[in-house]
């Protein structure tokens, strides 16, 4: 079922360049969507879209069904769609972690009985049970997304946008965080969408988009982008360090195990939809 729609979008934020143009894609409830581009190419542009922060000029966006044209569907659409951003440090307002989580369920109303339980749910769900009490300021950059993350997930979004969101952390706190977000996905049936421009991240992903100058210039599962070496080449990108590497290896008459994924082996790879 599609949770999210995007058709034909168009997004300025002055008259003289186009952040997005013509954009059109969509995103079934429990899929694992990738955005990756370069600086500038527009991905942050969408995550505002999807979240209604800001409306398109032209096209439409729907979120379940709720399009961000319609002012009345603003908060339910902001409901439906939790952004977590770059930089953790802006994102923990209170001093007590539990606080924390329980800023975005307070401002929304929940009821204080439901708060507990909530707080409880997002924390476990990211792992930081045990930190309920910790001040943020102590935790490292992958634990504070991680907290950023719970925060969001106690609002109970259907979607989780994250932007860029570990591009702030050391490869551990990446890996964390993206560990999370897996989780979260297979587990308990999060949409995700995860803004990157890392492109071995994407690898999780059960499809990709790649943006370049505002428009959607590519999708489809990793195996079939990274394939197309050329194009990612072409628009700045590269294909993941580990394949290159282990193309590397065969060159020189290494024999790789299977499941190490590189150019010749795309080929026979099946994407998983
Ligand atoms: P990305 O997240 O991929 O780096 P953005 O969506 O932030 O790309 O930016 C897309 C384009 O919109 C860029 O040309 C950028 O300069 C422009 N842009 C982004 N945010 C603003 C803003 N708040 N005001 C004016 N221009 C912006
Ligand atoms: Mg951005």
């Amino acid at each position: 079922m599609q949770i999210i729609s995007v058709e034909n979008v168009s997004y300025s934020y002055d008259k003289q360049n186009m952040a997005i143009k013509n954009v059109s894609f969509s995103v079934q409830r429990g899929e694992y969507v990738s955005i990756i581009g370069h600086n500038g190419s527009g991905k942050s542009t969408i995550a505002r879209l999807l979240n209604a922060l800001i409306k398109p000029d032209e096209g439409e966006v729907t979120v379940d069904g709720l399009s961000s044209l319609d002012k009345k569907n603003l908060f339910e659409i902001r409901k439906r769609v939790g952004v977590v951003f770059q930089n953790p440090d802006n994102q923990l307002v209170a001093s007590i972690v539990e606080d924390d989580v329980a800023f975005g369920p307070e401002n929304l109303g929940v009821p204080r009985e439901e708060i507990g339980e909530r707080i409880e749910f997002a924390l476990s769900a990211v792992g930081m049970t045990e930190f309920r009490k910790s001040s943020p300021v102590r935790l490292s950059g992958g634990q504070k997304q991680r907290i950023a993350i719970a925060g969001v997930l106690a609002l109970k979004p259907d979607v989780l946008v994250l932007d860029e969101s570990t591009a702030m952390l050391d490869p551990r706190g990446r890996k964390e965080v993206l560990d999370v977000v897996e989780k979260l996905n297979k587990e308990q049936g999060v949409t995700v969408i995860s803004i990157t421009h890392y492109m071995e991240e994407t690898v999780r992903a059960d499809r990709v988009l790649v943006m370049d100058g505002g428009e959607l210039i590519l999708q489809g599962c990793p195996q079939e982008i990274f394939a197309k070496k050329d194009v990612l080449t072409a628009i700045g990108l590269e294909i993941p360090p580990a394949m290159r590497i282990a193309e590397k290896l065969v060159a020189r008459g290494v024999p790789l195990p299977s499941g190490i994924l590189t150019e010749e082996r795309l080929g026979e790879e099946l994407c998983k939809l």
